[in-house]
């Protein structure tokens, strides 16, 4: 029989990470289970400058790599690989990774979601130079300059939008005459100034050796093809949540995303947490995602230590028969 951990970590995110640190810290000896390729969605931008403590800015990959090393410093075990299969149908809580199984009392789900991809090896190239997932993150680089913005949801305009307070011109490309987007948000990006639209075109190509300089464009009624020169593509497209192992387990909503009681990040299964963007398709922030990781851990501590005080309160109680 394998060992049965207090608390297993899924995901090495900031939430993972953060978790494992809160845990670590409560004497819970976590496992974190951080993924083959570790540090989630920051891996792949450049300079982080939103994050509170780091007021020069700090490279996502480097932040990710601390928040580890801190989580370490205080017991955090880590196992670099994917988890494969999940049992959570009773406790403890099973966790494979190939045909090696983990088992704990209590399980935090963090495996993130990752931002939908143009799926170009150019794109891939020039990824936190010139592209970018997360205008709230990288719209302030981009002041004074010429920004594409790819989609044609609620992101999309919204990013537009966002962009536009420093970007000098921002055009919206979307695949479509029509938008996914609320009217409302059309509307509104299509009323500002320095926003324009090129419908329907689709992203060939991102131009560019070290930084980008251009997009190609292909107009998908035409063919016609036509080059923007850009300083930088935001690409909102949507996320999808790394849930797929979990869906069989835990409430999601039709999106996948995994749902937690308000307030908190217990699941429906007592004993499973969920932290960070694998729960919340709305703020996505890495501050947030250590935010619910913090949160994560403490449920963990909470729900085990009131076992641990039913179990010795029953110890401890006088037996019936002592009783007058
Ligand atoms: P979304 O609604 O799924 O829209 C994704 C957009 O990207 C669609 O227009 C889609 O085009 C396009 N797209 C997908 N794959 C593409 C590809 N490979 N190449 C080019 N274009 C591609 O995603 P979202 O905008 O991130 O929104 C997700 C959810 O969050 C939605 O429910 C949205 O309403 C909500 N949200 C709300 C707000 C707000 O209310 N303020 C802000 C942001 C998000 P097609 O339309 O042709 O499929």
């Amino acid at each position: 029989m394998t060992d049965i951990r207090k608390v297993i970590v899924i995901g090495g995110g900031p939430a993972g990470f953060t978790a494992a640190l809160y845990a670590a810290r409560a004497n819970l000896d976590p496992l974190v289970i951080e993924g083959f390729q570790w540090g989630g969605q920051l891996m792949i931008t450049s300079d982080v400058e939103n994050y509170p403590g780091y007021p020069d800015g700090v490279l996502g990959p480097q932040m990710m790599q601390e928040f580890r090393t801190q989580a370490g410093r205080f017991g955090a075990e880590f196992l670099t690989d994917d988890v494969t299969r999940v049992d959570f149908s009773s406790r403890p809580f099973r966790v494979w990774v190939g045909d090696d199984e983990h088992a704990a009392e209590s399980v935090i789900v963090a495996t993130g979601a990752t931002a939908r991809q143009l799926g170009l090896e150019s794109e891939r190239k020039l990824q936190g130079r010139g592209v970018t997932y997360c205008a709230v993150c990288d719209a302030a680089f981009y002041r004074g300059k010429e920004v594409l913005v790819v989609g044609g949801g609620d992101s999309a305009m919204e990013e537009a939008i966002f962009t536009a307070k420093f970007a000098d011109k921002v055009t919206v490309v979307h695949r479509r005459n029509d938008f996914r987007a609320s009217q409302i948000m059309v509307d509104r990006a299509r009323q500002h100034e320095q926003i324009e639209f090129l419908t329907p075109y689709v992203v060939e190509e991102v131009v560019g050796e070290e930084k980008m300089t251009a997009v190609r464009l292909r107009n998908i009624e035409t063919g016609e093809h036509q080059d923007v020169t850009a300083d930088g593509l935001f690409v909102a497209i949507g996320h999808d949540p790394t849930t797929a192992l979990f869906l069989d387990w835990l409430d999601h909503d039709e999106s996948g995303y995994l749902v937690t009681r308000p307030g908190s990040t217990e699941t429906n299964i007592p004993g499973v947490f969920a932290a960070g963007d694998v729960q919340d398709h709305v703020y996505r922030q890495a501050v947030t995602a250590a935010g619910s990781g913090c949160m994560a851990a403490l449920d963990a501590e909470r729900f085990l230590a009131a076992e641990e005080g039913h179990l010795a309160t029953a110890l401890t109680a006088p037996r019936p028969e002592a009783e007058h």
